[in-house]
């Protein structure tokens, strides 16, 4: 059966962003989340994460920092009674040639090879242009920019939504 999905980018959707991020003590879920979330998940949802994380092909923290700060994260959610089904990261950087980093596809790809998603009526959620470009690379039209990330024209901005945090997306997805 196909589920719907939101896809969140991490750093400036689920935390707040602060630079190469990996210590699990400077992570700040905003606030407001979990009870977005669970509206959410609640119409029947997937939650999935896609997260550019450079700062491991630029070797400034390791795949097992990354993991380890990604389970704590993960506990942190289940403990709010919100399930994250899949994280997918991009190790690289910007001119590694890969075909994971946003704005290209293939860690939305990967998810797809386990879950059933039916993209036209999935959400992407994102704080740069990379990822809402990203969402249209997959064929995911609904997409929500934040500002509580990286700074952005709003007028330049191609994506369908525009809201302050992660705590007004439930007001913008309701069916
Ligand atoms: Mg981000």
């Amino acid at each position: 059966m196909m589920t719907k999905g939101l896809f969140l980018d991490r750093d400036g959707v689920v935390n707040i962003e602060k630079n190469y991020l990996y210590k699990i003590e400077e992570f700040e879920f905003f606030d407001g989340i979990f009870d977005s979330l669970k509206k959410i998940q609640k119409l029947g949802y997937k939650i999935f994460i896609i997260t550019n994380q450079s700062g491991i092909g630029r070797g400034y923290y390791s795949v097992e920092d990354f993991e380890k700060l990604t389970s704590w994260m993960i506990k942190e959610f289940k403990n709010n009674e919100i399930v994250i089904s899949q994280v997918e990261f991009c190790p690289h950087g910007p001119n590694d040639n890969c075909t994971c980093r946003k704005p290209k596809t293939g860690m939305i790809d990967k998810i797809l090879e386990k879950h059933q998603i039916d993209l036209e009526n999935s959400w992407l959620v994102g704080d740069k242009s990379s990822d809402i470009k990203c969402a249209k690379n997959a064929g995911i039209s609904n997409t929500i920019q934040v500002k509580s990330g990286h700074d952005f024209d709003e007028n330049e901005s191609e994506a369908k939504y525009i809201c302050e945090t992660i705590k007004d997306i439930s007001e913008i997805i309701q069916t």
